[in-house]
């Protein structure tokens, strides 16, 4: 499909509030990644998310809100911890799964009788969410199955190849700034579950709201779209440790790309792509480096663990199910 990069001005949030009451989809920059959004309540717009994307119709979507009344208004079960967790991360990377309000079409959370909701921090998702007045459900802007789009060009190359009609108005607002997708809390559970970990950590999630599930989720049922294969580049891609590397690269390290944190760049070895050594300036950088990894010709990915313990754990997390080769 025809797309469109515009750069966010008030002329073009006003004709993408337009384009979103008549039921199409706009993509919208968030600190995370890209969204991919439609209206809400209205079931075409939503229907196109799913096609579009070629999500599958069970992958339930995120409900983007300004803020807590923009919540309460399509979730059921709003309680003190959403009071909580919403003054201490909203606006941010916070995901609370609570019950869907009766109001919400089903195909907002993909049939489920609960909903996603989050607040997203991004300054343009923010004015696009105002002017055009509801909550917005959007997934991440890339066809199903590829990596998520931190950049508009992600975005703009993932559906040039989609046979669509039409022409998708991408804001650009610049490359995400956590780039990776939000910490998705069930709060319909008891102890409430993080179903994907991401920048707000378990911890802090704790220290507010006390005990919570920490068990890895990747079974379908739960949460869908944490099926280990996810954010997995084409490019067949193995996570090791920095001692295994010279075994990995063996006797053609030339069809090998690296992706590491703060490594130094080799004279004439296998080429490489540095991301930063801290937990959120690797997460920043990871899917541009997968993204042009996979454009780079390499007939293998190899990522060398960027670090352990609690602070990686959401990067380790996207690391793990990029080298997935099931499920
Ligand atoms: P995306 O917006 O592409 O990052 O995907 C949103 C993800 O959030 C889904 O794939 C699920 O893993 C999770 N999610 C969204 N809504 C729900 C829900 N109602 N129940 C459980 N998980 C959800
Ligand atoms: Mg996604």
């Amino acid at each position: 499909m025809k797309t469109r990069i515009e750069t966010p001005s008030s002329k073009v949030i006003t004709e993408a509030a337009e384009r979103l009451r008549r039921g199409e989809l706009v993509v919208m920059p968030t600190e995370t990644v890209y969204g991919l959004a439609g209206s809400t309540h209205d079931q075409g717009a939503l229907k196109s998310i799913f096609e579009i994307k070629g999500r599958p119709s069970d992958n339930p979507l995120i409900a983007h809100v300004e803020g807590p009344e923009g919540a309460k208004n399509i979730v059921a079960g709003w309680d003190e911890r959403c009071d909580m967790l919403s003054a201490a991360f909203w606006p941010g990377p916070l995901t609370m799964v609570l019950h869907r309000h009766h109001d919400v079409p089903p195909g907002a959370s993909g049939g489920r009788d609960t909903l996603a909701v989050r607040s997203p921090a991004h300054p343009v998702a923010r004015s696009l969410l105002d002017a055009f007045g509801g909550p917005l459900s959007a997934p991440s802007a890339n066809r199903s199955g590829s990596v998520s789009p931190t950049t508009a060009e992600h975005v703009a190359s993932d559906f040039s190849e989609s046979d669509a009609a039409g022409t998708l108005l991408i804001i650009d607002g610049g490359p995400c700034s956590v780039g990776i997708e939000s910490t998705v809390l069930d709060l319909t559970t008891d102890p409430p579950r993080v179903l994907r970990p991401g920048s707000v950590s378990n911890e802090s999630i704790i220290e507010l709201i006390g005990t919570i599930e920490m068990s890895v989720v990747s079974a379908q049922d739960a949460s869908p779209g944490t099926r280990s294969r996810h954010y997995a580049p084409l490019t067949p891609l193995a996570l090791i440790e920095a001692e295994g590397l010279e075994a990995e690269l063996g006797d053609d390290p030339s069809r090998i790309i690296i992706i590491r944190a703060g490594g130094e760049p080799g004279a004439d070895g296998p080429r490489e792509i540095q991301l930063p050594g801290d937990p959120a300036g690797f997460a920043e950088g990871l899917y541009d480096a997968l993204r042009r990894a996979d454009g780079s010709g390499a007939s293998r990915i190899l990522v060398v663990v960027p670090g352990t313990g609690s602070p990686w754990r959401a990067v380790r997390d996207r690391l793990e199910r990029a080298a997935a080769t099931g499920g």
